[in-house]
C-alpha cells in the first residue's frame, strides 16, 4: 500500500475544483482504472470529503495538533475503511494489501486512502506534516512526505511568489 502517495492524493482531492465527471477524472489521470467508474454521485461524495478534510488540515496548519488529530480520528470512526487483497502484477505475491470503503463507489474507495494515507503520516511523523500554503492568497493544502520537513507552500509557484515578494520589500526598505 502507498500510504504517502495516499496522503499526496489526499491533499490533490483537497485541493481539486470537483464540479463534474470531468474534473474528477482529471484528479485521477494517474488511476485510469478508478477514473473510468466515475459517477456524478462521486463527485457529489468528493465534495463533501474536501469539506470534511479541510478543517484537518486547518487545523494542523494553526499548530492545532490535538484538533487535527481528532478531527481525523472522528472521521476514521465514521468511514470504517477495509483491508482488501488486491491483484498486483508487479508483485512477487501477485498481490497488495489496499483499502476499500463501505461500497466499491469510487469516492468510497478515495475517502478509504485519504483517512489512511493521512492518519499514517499523523501517526508517524505527526501532525506538523499537513498544512496550509504560506502564501497569503493561496488556500491549497500539502502533506510532506519528505524526511527533513521542510514543506511550507503547496507548490514551487507560490514558494517563489512570496521570495520575490520579500526581496522586494528588503529591496524598498533602506539600509
Ligand atoms: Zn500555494
Amino acid at each position: 500500500m502507498d500510504v504517502a502517495g495516499h496522503a499526496e492524493q489526499a491533499a490533490r482531492l483537497v485541493n481539486a475544483t470537483v464540479l463534474d465527471v470531468d474534473d474528477l477524472v482529471a484528479v485521477l489521470s494517474e488511476r485510469p482504472a478508478l477514473a473510468a467508474r466515475v459517477t456524478d454521485r462521486d463527485c457529489m461524495l468528493v465534495r463533501r470529503l474536501q469539506r470534511d478534510l479541510d478543517p484537518v488540515f486547518r487545523a494542523a496548519a494553526e499548530g492545532r495538533d490535538a484538533a487535527a488529530v481528532e478531527a481525523l480520528d472522528a472521521l476514521l470512526a465514521a468511514h470504517p475503511v477495509t483491508p482488501r487483497l488486491t491483484p498486483d502484477p508487479h508483485a512477487p505475491s501477485g498481490l497488495r494489501l489496499a483499502v476499500g470503503g463501505r461500497s466499491d463507489a469510487v469516492a468510497e474507495q478515495l475517502l478509504a486512502e485519504s483517512l489512511v494515507g493521512l492518519a499514517t503520516l499523523v501517526a508517524d511523523l505527526g501532525a506538523a506534516r499537513l498544512g496550509v500554503c504560506g502564501e497569503p492568497r493561496c488556500s491549497q493544502v500539502w502533506v510532506d512526505t519528505s524526511s527533513n520537513r521542510s514543506r511550507r507552500y503547496c507548490s514551487g509557484r507560490c514558494a517563489s511568489r512570496v521570495h520575490v515578494a520579500a526581496h522586494r520589500a528588503r529591496r524598498r526598505t533602506p539600509a
